[in-house]
């Protein structure tokens, strides 16, 4: 589903040249949950950005659910991450004026739904993340844990091929963080791909597999024996 082959970014730090990101191969399967970690400035965000289409790589391929991302226009690299991936930020990334809804629907709007299928979408997410009273609630009526379940739902809500979460719990307190883990390890189990990034070793051992970064580039690779 994602082959990353050879990514590196490079780009310029007031007047020095940064390798963000060194050749780096990654191969996710559907259905995976992998961990990206490592410490502050390794490149997580870069890394887990230019997947997501977010930012694009100096060089190297990238190949998404079948297309090699260099060749597509802003286009169609715009209407594959709208309907093909999810984000989760840690900084949660809801819009103040829409309330718990609205925030939640506004995706599908992107996409065109009609008001009945937002309707039945948004209320079956709701009830999934159990925060349904909350529905009319806006983000600076929230506790950090409920905007960012709100932004899970969000990121769920077009069902996308790919969850990424970057450093979803990097605002919350290690109680709440392990709520948001809980929740994104049970999207996992009902078949969300998902691509988290994190500095705990101990939040990224929630996924089948690890990836370490450090500078830039993977310093290793563990797959976890599920015996
Ligand atoms: P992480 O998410 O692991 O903290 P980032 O991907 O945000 O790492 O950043 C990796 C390093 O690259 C940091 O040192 C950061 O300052 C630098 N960096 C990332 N993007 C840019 C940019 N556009 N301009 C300058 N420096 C950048
Ligand atoms: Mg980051």
């Amino acid at each position: 589903m994602i082959h990353a082959r050879n990514l590196t970014k490079v780009v310029w730090d007031g007047s020095i040249e940064t390798t963000v990101l060194q050749n780096v191969n990654i191969d996710i399967e559907q259905g995976e949950y992998v961990a990206i970690l490592g410490p502050s400035g390794s490149g997580k965000s870069t890394l887990v950005n230019t997947i997501g289409l977010i930012e694009k790589p100096t060089s190297g391929e990238l190949f998404l659910m079948g297309h090699e991302v260099s060749r597509l226009n802003e286009r169609q690299r715009s209407n594959l991450r709208r309907g093909g991936i999810g984000f989760v930020f840690q900084n949660f990334g809801l819009i103040d004026e829409l309330n718990v809804y609205e925030n939640i629907e506004l995706p599908l709007r992107y996409l065109q739904y009609g008001k009945k299928e937002r309707q039945s979408k948004v209320n079956a997410v709701l009830s999934k993340l159990q925060i349904t009273h909350l529905r009319h609630f806006f983000p600076n009526q929230l506790a950090a844990l409920q905007k960012q379940l709100v932004g899970i739902g969000r990121a769920v809500i077009t069902q996308p091929d790919l969850i990424i979460a970057d450093e979803p719990t990097g605002n919350l307190t290690s109680a709440c963080g392990n709520k948001v883990m809980e929740v994104l390890s049970s999207l996992n189990e009902e078949g969300f791909t998902i691509v988290m990034s994190t500095h705990s070793a101990m939040e990224a051992d929630r996924g089948q597999r690890v990836i370490q970064l450090f500078d830039g580039h993977i310093i290793t690779e563990n797959i976890k024996n599920h015996l």
